[in-house]
């Protein structure tokens, strides 16, 4: 294994800034509101969208040391962190939640994971509940005999991946008057705020259900920028029952999408945030002139549908 990670950006060549490009559509322009895609999901095949931002700072932070890091069966974060692991040479550990999964047939994304070469531990609930937790944090660093590992919380949001996306807030400055994203952790939300200009604002479309996003997107703007930055809103309304759930038309609505503007509509965040847009711009929520620009923070792909079964 290597002692230091090359720089991530000089191997990978991500696309920076990612594209902006303006799509009509007619349930935004008969408010005289214009409507931006940031192509987030272009910025690199394997570590699309906010995971790149996200992840690029801590890789350099964690200088080649083995990273261990945390999600769920279905983790976009799990996935482009073992991607990483692989193109740079670096050893990668995922934290599976749910320890029933270790008897069962790996799923496409974990087996993806798997492939990449990342070691998968499955810790029941409870320990990934409490996985914050010092005790509970040295047991499961333990469990993987690896002693000088680099940890990644959940989502891949701290402090530095939060300074990683208000690079996307810089990218956006005098092209936008609202910018809306999804938010899972928050911490997309948190670092993009801080790095748009006086007079724009970001809003936030949590795709999870229970109150806890703006307390994140606070604490994660403290850590990072010592304080409160920027001018951020959350409309909660969008979730459609939680993570990774969805309707007959939710999913109609994103089919549609996809047909009318040929860009791929990842379906676990992007698609509510676009359904959410689409709402606020029918409920008078945008005054006429306004330019609003979507973030498609990530890639749908094959293994949402094997999800959604
Ligand atoms: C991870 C992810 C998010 C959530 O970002 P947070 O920083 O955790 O809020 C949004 N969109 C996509 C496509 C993602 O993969």
């Amino acid at each position: 294994m290597p002692q230091t990670t090359p720089d991530p950006a000089a191997t990978l060549r991500p696309r920076l800034p990612s594209p902006l490009e303006q799509v009509e559509d007619n349930r935004f322009s008969r408010y005289g509101v214009r409507l931006l895609l940031k192509r987030d999901d272009l910025i690199h095949p394997d570590l699309p969208g906010n995971k790149w931002r996200k992840l690029a700072p801590n890789l350099r932070a964690a200088a080649g040391r083995p990273v261990l890091t945390f999600g769920g069966a279905y983790s976009n974060h799990l996935r482009a962190t073992a991607a990483a692991g692989r193109l740079l040479g670096f050893r990668t550990i995922g934290v599976v939640r749910g320890d029933e999964l270790a008897k069962r047939p790996l799923n496409p994304s974990l087996a993806r994971c798997a492939a990449d070469g990342m070691r998968l531990l499955f810790v029941d609930r409870t320990t990934y509940r409490t996985k914050d937790d010092p005790a509970v944090l040295a047991r499961i660093r333990e469990q993987t005999g690896a002693d000088d590992v680099y940890v990644v919380p959940e989502g891949g949001s701290n402090a530095l991946a939060a300074t990683g996306c208000a690079e996307l807030g810089r990218e956006l400055r005098g092209l936008a008057d609202v910018v809306a994203v999804a938010c899972g952790t928050g911490g997309t939300l948190a670092g993009l705020a801080a790095g748009l200009d006086d007079g724009q604002r970001a809003v936030g479309f949590p795709v999870l259900r229970g109150g806890f996003m703006a307390e994140a997107v606070r604490s994660l703007q403290h850590a990072a920028f010592g304080g409160p930055v920027g001018d951020w809103s959350l409309d909660e309304r969008f979730h459609f029952g939680g993570y990774a759930r969805t309707t007959p038309g939710l999913e109609r609505f994103a089919a549609d999408f996809e047909a009318r503007h040929k860009v791929p509509v990842e379906r676990v965040y992007v698609a509510k945030l676009l359904h959410g847009l689409v709402g606020l711009a029918a409920e008078g929520a945008f005054a006429p002139g306004t330019t609003v620009a979507a973030v498609v923070t990530g890639q749908e792909d094959g293994s949402a549908l094997d999800r959604r079964a």
